[in-house]
């Protein structure tokens, strides 16, 4: 089993934890709790102490939270969903590290408390890298494989598409990184699976555009919905990422508000203190999911889940992929105390099932992460297959 959440999971199991209905029983909110990650992999996060899995290293505590940030003004951090107070944009949803510190101090710490002169420690929320996963122009957004890059693809007009690249805050690629970047849009290929050969029928190339924000082509697609693949490298003699994006309709930029609107000024929606709710995500199980009752009900919702899992594959919403599949993954493990009930023959069976749907599970996350449709799919067949044979063996 993984032992480590990618950044995203973890923002979307704190925001689910902060969802949930909690009532507020105390006036000093209990602190989330510590996370352990590596200094130079910081989308490596463990709820215990121990060694990267990437480079081995000490792993380090961090305190991390759900917050709300503008999405142009990353000064503005709230605890609660609302609008920027400068700009009056929505506040998206990112990762924060909490910390303590004195005033004519530069050290550091993880909890509250009191300062020499007896004052007390004054708290900062500050982004974590990986801490910003939204689109910031209504397209679709991946983390690359390098752990470092994330990009958002968009179709703003029919024949054109948009290739946005950004750091690993979230921030977007200065003009003269940009320029470094190599890529293409495919709209159409092939692949062979003897010789495990792609063979592109359609591409072109993505070349800065003249404001510099963004790489842009035109294509030859034009219908709704529209596959295409953008293949980057983000520098000369780096590897190549490809990522698959599905558009259902044209990528409408969010308009920027141009007077304060009503809702800004009634209180926003009672959301639970942040920092009362937020659970590791490794301890985080069956967030969202009602855990039925019975062994055939379990069985029931799996089935139901690994539809849900099917149907965003095929919409190409890689992005939503984790939230059905990290319910079937709750959903097997609530299946394990059930093996002995089974016969010997069905459990052989049954047992390695439940451990498949389980790292197909996984492997779900982190291919929709990164949004690519080999991996996904290849993913998703572990998956099934498992799924497949826990309903075989406990029906
Ligand atoms: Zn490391
Ligand atoms: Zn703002
Ligand atoms: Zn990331």
């Amino acid at each position: 089993m993984r032992g480590f959440a990618t950044a995203a999971c973890v923002l979307m199991l704190l925001t689910a934890a902060m969802s949930a209905q909690q009532p507020r029983t105390s006036a000093l909110p209990k602190l989330p709790p510590l996370s352990y990650t590596c200094a130079h992999h910081p989308d490596v996060l463990e709820d215990r102490p121990g060694t990267c899995p990437l480079c081995k290293l000490a792993l380090v505590p961090v305190r991390l939270d759900s917050s709300w940030m503008c999405p142009v003004h990353t000064t503005v951090i709230e605890t609660e969903r609302g609008t920027c107070r400068l700009c009056r944009r929505q506040l998206v949803p990112v990762t924060v590290s909490l910390t303590w510190s004195c005033r004519g101090d530069n050290a550091e710490h993880l909890e509250p408390g009191l300062c020499s002169d007896g004052s007390p420690r004054i708290g900062q929320r500050a982004l974590r890298p990986h801490g910003n996963h939204n689109p910031r122009h209504g397209g679709q957004f991946f983390m690359a494989p390098d752990s470092w890059h994330h990009i958002e693809g968009a179709y703003p007009t029919a024949r054109s598409f948009r290739l946005y690249v950004y750091d690993d805050y979230g921030r977007p690629l200065p003009a003269d990184k940009l320029k470094d970047v190599e890529a293409r849009v495919v709209t159409k290929e092939t692949f062979d699976p003897a010789t495990r050969k792609t063979t592109e029928l359609s591409a072109f190339p993505l070349r800065v555009a003249r404001n510099r924000a963004y790489l842009e082509a035109r294509v030859d697609t034009a219908a709704l919905p529209a596959e295409m693949t953008a293949k980057v490298r983000f520098a000369r003699d780096t590897d190549e990422h490809r990522f698959d994006f599905t558009f259902d309709a044209l990528t409408k930029e969010p308009a920027a508000p141009t007077s304060v609107p009503q809702a800004a000024k009634v209180a926003p929606a009672a959301a639970p203190a942040a920092t009362a709710t937020a659970a590791p995500a490794a301890s985080q199980s069956g967030a969202g999911v009602d855990m039925p009752a019975t062994m055939a009900g379990i069985v029931n919702e799996l089935q139901r889940k690994n539809t849900e899992v099917r149907d965003l594959i095929t919409r190409g919403d890689f992005a939503a992929v984790w939230v059905p599949a990290f319910a079937a993954k709750d959903l097997a493990i609530s299946l394990e105390p059930h093996l002995a009930h089974l016969q010997a023959g069905k459990r052989d069976v049954g047992e390695p099932a439940l451990a498949r749907v389980v790292r197909g599970a996984w492997l779900l996350d982190a291919a929709g992460d990164v949004g690519n449709r080999q991996q996904i799919e290849a993913a998703y067949s572990t998956f099934s297959a498992g799924v497949a044979d826990v309903i075989a063996a406990f029906q």
